[in-house]
């Protein structure tokens, strides 16, 4: 055995490294060469149990209940520099892990979680968890107060697209909510979510962070069911999201879901079509196209569809798709072999439906790397908006191209979707594109780019693609409940107005 394939990764619970109950294990494997480079502990039901009674009892520490925002925004901060001190190697064990780039994990990931993690040290530092009502006059005065409360027990269960991005933009709000967490990452990559766990340890109350390693059927079931567990927050697929939603409802949990989608990005006559013909292809392929917010129908006015196609497949052309690790690649593998199939699959559907290719179409063996999941750049045209790959998440670098002849008809197809998470409008009259914007039924629209995530702006989706907000204030909220407390300033009961619905003499 290599030294490679010894690393194993199990579960971290209530300060510690935890191997669970069972021996069971299985294969991590690198998407960029298809090979089997570690080992991860199966979890049950048993290893949840432990850990959301670790995450219980640490919530019940007067020290974490009672530390105030200031401490709990130092305590973050914290975190951040953690992060920072070791951005190389969570770099590097995302990429391993997920076969997002390296280019991505500097560029993307790193900054912007340190920045999320900043905005949320900052934001919980000032925010008052109780809020005054106007008193209510005499004669009968009364007061009331609205706190702003942690849940307790939050679960997050996380997909394999953006492993450490999309854990930390649950944790960091969880925590500077004051609730305390057990995260269930993907089991195809389970690496940087351990990893990143057992650095914040060094930082964090025991009990407070855990992580517990498994499938969604035995492990993310277990935490959806819990009752203990509060809140389940959780990001992957619309059908696993509304399963959850049901189980979570039998218990009365809180649940957050963000799902998949299947952005619209409408394409004016008026655009300025170099600039669209890279954003649109960083919309679509960034991160090998596997970005829930990807911009994947490409609606584009039949008067400039051509000219279009032909810059489109000029830059797709420039693309280099290899080696994660190296910073000149573009994007890398397909996280897993399954969802690499899956896209084939599609691909193949469009050719036997006879659908045009403007570029890609076709599988790719890099040299070094054959045993990884490399799909080309693919630009299909010619689609209806009833057709599989215009309504199905590809979640993949596939690209369909829709024509449009007036705008009103590209809206409605822009609309025409289960989905509801991105939309954007590619146009150099920017005062008509917010006009376009507000008729777009999504949970984030972009003019003249995409991705254009932000610390501070909420984002989730609209339809299928999800229930709540995450990021912005609407994010820390989504991790607090709100309990209302009322003071009766009035001592005489004959001027408390409800009690004469049931009393008719009250005495003083
Ligand atoms: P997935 O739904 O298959 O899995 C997501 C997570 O849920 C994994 O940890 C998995 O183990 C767990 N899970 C699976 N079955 C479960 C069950 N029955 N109970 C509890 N947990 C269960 O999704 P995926 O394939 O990992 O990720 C891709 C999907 O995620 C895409 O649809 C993509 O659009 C979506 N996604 C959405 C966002 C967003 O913010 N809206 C972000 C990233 C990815």
């Amino acid at each position: 055995m290599s030294l490679q394939q010894e690393l194993h990764y199990g579960h971290f619970i209530d300060g510690q490294d935890y191997l669970g109950h069972t021996p069971e294990s299985i294969d991590v494997i690198n998407p960029a060469n298809g090979e089997v480079y570690a080992t991860m502990s199966m979890g049950d039901k048993g290893d949840v149990d432990a850990a959301v009674a670790a995450a219980k009892r640490a919530f019940n520490q007067p020290s974490w209940r009672e530390m105030s925002n200031n401490d709990r925004g130092d305590l973050l901060f914290k975190c951040g520099q953690v992060i920072g001190a070791h951005a190389e190697e969570l770099m590097f064990i995302e990429s391993r892990d997920s076969g997002g780039t390296i280019r991505r994990a500097a560029g993307m990931d790193i900054p912007i979680v340190i920045d999320l993690i900043g905005y949320y040290a900052d934001l919980i530092k000032t925010t008052n968890n109780i809020v005054d009502l106007p008193t209510k006059p005499l004669p009968e005065a009364g007061h009331a107060q609205v706190w702003q409360e942690p849940i307790g027990v939050c679960a997050l269960i996380t997909p394999w697209n953006f492993p450490i991005f999309i854990a930390v933009a649950k944790i960091i709000p969880a925590l500077a909510a004051g609730n305390t967490v057990v995260i269930k990452p993907s089991e195809y990559t389970p690496a940087s979510t351990t990893h990143l766990v057992q650095l914040l340890s060094d930082v964090l109350p025991k009990g407070v962070l855990n992580v517990v390693n498994g499938d969604g059927a035995s492990v993310g079931e277990a935490l959806t069911t819990h009752p203990d567990v509060g809140k389940v927050s959780f990001t992957g697929s619309t059908c696993v999201g509304k399963h959850i939603q049901k189980m979570a409802t039998e218990s009365c949990k809180l649940v957050g879901l963000e799902l998949g989608g299947k952005g619209p990005a409408i394409v004016m006559k008026d655009a300025d079509l170099d600039l669209a013909a890279y954003g649109i292809t960083f919309g679509g392929l960034f991160n090998s196209g596997q970005a829930c917010e990807s911009g994947t129908r490409i609606l584009v006015h039949e008067a400039i569809h051509d000219q279009l196609m032909e810059k489109l497949a000029a830059v797709c052309d420039t693309l280099v798709v290899g080696n994660p690790l190296d910073p000149a690649t573009s994007y890398g593998p397909i996280a897993n072999k399954n969802q690499y199939d899956r896209i084939m699959g599609y691909i193949d559907g469009a050719k036997q439906q006879g659908l045009t290719f403007v570029c890609g179409g076709e599988p790719i063996k890099p040299k070094g790397f054959e045993g990884g999941y490399y799909v080309q750049p693919t630009i299909i045209t010619d689609v209806k908006n009833d057709m599989d790959i215009a309504q199905q998440e590809i979640f993949g670098p596939v690209l369909s191209v829709i024509k449009f002849s007036d705008e009103q008809q590209a809206i409605e197809i822009a609309n025409e979707t289960s989905y509801g998470l991105s939309a954007g409008v590619w146009s150099d009259d920017l005062v008509h594109a917010q006009k376009i914007a507000k008729q777009l039924q999504a949970g984030s629209i972009w003019i003249n780019d995409w991705h254009m995530l932000r610390s501070d702006a909420p984002f989730g989706g609209y339809k299928n693609s999800g229930i709540g907000r995450e990021f912005g204030i609407a994010g820390l909220q989504a991790f607090m409940q709100t309990k209302t407390i009322g003071v009766s300033l009035e001592r005489d009961p004959r001027n408390k107005m409800m009690w004469s619905l049931l009393h008719t003499s009250p005495q003083q």
